[in-house]
């Protein structure tokens, strides 16, 4: 697809424009279902690039530890 890219209704800002490190798609990294999405256009790129996604690294990290206790804050009366 040859749609350029500039400002536009769109809401497409070359600012938002990266290139994908792995694929090398031009693509709006706000858009991007990757963690790393400044980096990757998608979680796919991502896990071909690194053979592991950072969302999977962090669930991992996530269920090492007990989920927080935290103590409900004392309401403000
Ligand atoms: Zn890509």
């Amino acid at each position: 697809m040859e749609a350029p890219i500039g400002p536009g209704p769109a809401g497409m800002n070359l600012d938002n424009i990266k290139v994908c490190a792995r694929c090398g798609l031009r693509y709006d990294w706000r858009k991007s279902p990757s963690t790393l999405k400044m980096t990757y256009c998608s979680s796919l790129c991502e896990f071909g690039d690194l053979g592991f996604t950072m969302d999977a690294l962090m669930k991992l990290q996530r269920a090492e530890r007990p989920a927080a206790v935290e103590k409900e804050a004392a309401p403000a009366v």
